[in-house]
């Protein structure tokens, strides 16, 4: 097996700076059924610095990226933000969610209409690390970065999820979620100020990431790669986001996998893969724990995206 690897997907400023890591493997299958389709997944292979997804392209290098289980635990580190308190944090992250695991789907015959994944709240933690172990256990944490933005992206971003993934399935293992509080002004307000930037559209943004989308060539949608402060209409999804989530996490309860292939979803266990940890995993011993992982282990790690203040990016890691 391959290591997992890790993405990264960014909100870029206020020029569409990069597209995300996004893939859309449904190009082929989706496009007589839903030909306005603009939304595309995130995918194992990086995104290349020129691309841009456009409504009838995606990315579509690699394998798009999905969670296999039913359920997804999520986690906010305790502290939160000056901006945001974590009250107010974990009631906007839990609203950002529900937009996409709230969202009615066309009947399939099932008798079901609403997506099949779901999110679970674990409680605050300890760890405030973008990490995945594979030795110890996990959380998909959210933090807010008040003290630094240690990125060293030019495209101003506004939030940042990474997203772990076995690279040869596109099952997504992590997803942690950065927001970038120490360079941009968050704002729970309403209206929105002109120079603030609206948390729950920023959250829904991300959490689109989280749950494996790519931006959108759909510049309506809540997936489209740039934000302009002072709005809001990335918190209610479109026609297009909707579709998007739809597509993989059929109502049925199997996800869309490559070339129109679907697995079946495992039942609802949010717990983190090797167990929930609210404490980050101790350090690893010098050399020991990348090199067993990229050696012997054949999964991928995904980076999720986030949502820069004004322009969205995804990144890669390789754990
Ligand atoms: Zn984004």
């Amino acid at each position: 097996m391959r290591a997992p690897r890790s993405v990264r997907v960014g909100h870029v400023g206020r020029l569409l700076a990069r597209s995300a890591l996004a893939a859309c493997a449904l190009a082929a299958t989706m496009a007589a059924a839903t030909p306005a389709r603009a939304f595309c997944r995130t995918t194992t292979r990086s995104v290349a610095p020129d691309f841009q997804p456009t409504r009838d392209r995606c990315w579509d290098q690699g394998v798009p990226l999905f969670w296999k289980n039913a359920c997804v635990g999520y986690s906010i580190n305790r502290f939160a933000s000056k901006q945001v308190s974590y009250e107010d944090a974990a009631n906007g992250i839990a609203r950002a969610f529900t937009r996409w695991t709230g969202a009615s789907c066309p009947t399939d015959g099932s008798g079901n209409a609403r997506v099949s994944i779901d999110v679970r709240d674990m409680g605050p933690v300890e760890c405030d690390r973008v990490k995945y172990n594979q030795e110890f256990g996990n959380q998909n944490v959210i933090v807010f970065r008040d003290d630094k933005w240690d990125k060293n992206d030019s495209s101003n971003t506004l939030a940042l999820t990474t997203v772990t993934f076995n690279p040869d399935t596109g099952e997504i293992y992590d997803a942690d979620m950065e927001v970038n509080t120490h360079e941009h002004r968050v704002t729970l307000q309403d209206p929105v100020p002109s120079d603030g930037y609206d948390f729950a559209s920023i959250l829904t943004h991300e959490t689109g990431h989280f749950l494996g989308l790519a931006h959108s060539g759909d510049s309506r949608a809540t997936m489209f790669a740039s934000y302009q402060p002072g709005q809001t209409a990335m918190r209610n999804l479109t026609q297009d986001d909707v579709t998007g989530i739809c597509t993989v996490y059929r109502p049925d309860g199997s996800r869309l996998v490559l070339e129109g292939k679907a697995t079946s979803g495992d039942s609802c266990d949010p717990t983190p893969r090797h167990g929930f940890a609210r404490e980050c995993a101790p350090p690893a011993k010098t050399g020991c724990f990348s090199v067993t992982g990229a050696t012997t282990s054949g999964s991928a790690a995904g980076v999720l995206a986030l949502l820069p203040v004004i322009a969205l990016a995804v990144r890669r890691r390789r754990s």
